[in-house]
């Protein structure tokens, strides 16, 4: 097979444009210390042009995209955010309907994803709502954001808060705060709903692309003596990212880098990777049928047909067709697998971390038919 060149990125979070911290050049930096080696910078409601490019210093560089997370702010809740990358102008307008949201995003060239598509009701101590996707009726979108850092760790909050007996604000914000302190022992998996209702589009014969992202914000979080930052940019770009593949190498101008990273990321050529529990650089899904090919292709099946999953340290790695576990290995760092039937393959591999066994790897399919 050709050589691939594989490449970590983030693509959800803000600016001080929307609800964000900081500005461009500072998250660029935070990127460069993280070893990203791309960003989508998504805004709630504005596209921001004429920040794209290249951002370097001494420890590296990274490319900075412009996206945009777009929602309707008239909807209440305000629900059911969309992720746009690369429709390369404002969307903003076409929000009050997500149907015409989706089409235009396409329609520009740009590929849409449902952003933290599932959450837990919401928290009034807290004061978090549920900003999961509410509007169903829709049809066409690129994927869905299985795993984002921020919603996740809203949820687990959520879900632990409401096992306690606490009826106070002020209780409830303590309890969250001292969670903010250590979230890598809270974090543990995409939400089931989310990659159950991708398989059951997979099931529908659809191509359906998953990505995992950060949502960073950098807010400081004040509560009495307490004032810091609770999630930084640098932290979370750590954690949930992006690693595509790409067939050709970037060259370093951005139209032609831009063209190629998106792309990738349109066509699932990529995999969700908790980088935090172990880097998930190196992992690769691949096929062999009367055509060869990885992750995000499509192959067709014949009789010595094979699927291969590798992985850049022991886990247990489990590949799935349409909900369905086919194949399974304990610790381990391959498996292979002689598939019989058609559908689309994903792999998911979980690891332990922190005393518990994490969710690590959540590969786009390989389409076999
Ligand atoms: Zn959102
Ligand atoms: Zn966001």
């Amino acid at each position: 097979m050709a050589e691939l060149f594989e490449l970590m990125g983030n693509m959800h979070m803000h600016t001080p444009y929307s609800d964000g911290e900081k500005w461009h050049a500072d998250i660029a930096e935070d990127a460069i210390k993280a070893g990203l080696d791309f960003i989508i910078v998504t805004d709630h409601n504005i596209w921001v042009d004429g920040v794209e490019g290249y951002y370097e210093n001494s420890n590296g560089r990274v490319l900075l995209l412009s996206g945009e997370e777009v929602h309707n702010p008239r909807r209440q809740p305000q629900a059911s955010h969309f992720l746009a990358y690369g429709a390369e102008h404002e969307l903003a307008s076409f929000a009050a309907n997500p149907q015409e949201l989706i089409d235009q995003t396409l329609a520009a060239g740009g590929y849409g994803f449902l952003a933290h598509p599932h959450e837990e009701p919401p928290e009034p101590l807290l004061g978090i709502g549920d900003l999961g996707w509410h509007d169903w009726e829709i049809d066409g979108f690129t994927g869905l954001e299985i795993w984002n850092y921020m919603s996740s760790f809203a949820n687990e909050v959520k879900r632990i808060l409401r096992k306690l007996p606490i009826q106070s604000s002020l209780l409830a914000k303590l309890v969250g705060l001292y969670l903010t302190a250590h979230p890598e022992r809270y974090l543990m998996a995409p939400e089931p709903r989310t990659l159950a209702l991708w398989d059951e589009l997979l099931v529908q014969g659809k191509r359906v692309t998953a990505v995992g992202n950060s949502d960073a914000h950098g807010t400081p979080l004040s509560l009495g003596p307490f004032h810091r930052v609770v999630f930084p940019y640098e932290f979370l770009f750590r954690a949930v990212n992006t690693h595509i593949l790409l067939t050709k190498p970037l060259n370093g101008k951005l139209e032609h880098d831009k063209k190629l990273i998106l792309e990738a990321i349109g066509n699932g050529r990529s995999w969700v990777g908790y980088d935090m529990a172990h880097s998930t650089k190196g992992f690769r899904f691949s096929g062999q049928g009367i055509n060869k090919g990885f992750v995000g292709d499509k192959i067709q099946l014949d009789a010595g047909a094979t699927l291969q999953v590798l992985c850049p340290t022991r886990a247990n790695i489990r590949l799935i067709r349409h909900g369905n576990v086919v194949a399974e290995i304990k610790n381990e760092t391959n498996l292979t697998h002689i598939p019989i039937d058609e559908g689309a393959y994903r792999a998911e591999c979980s690891l332990l971390y922190e005393g518990k066994e994490r969710g690590w790897i959540y590969s786009n399919p390989i389409y076999l038919w």
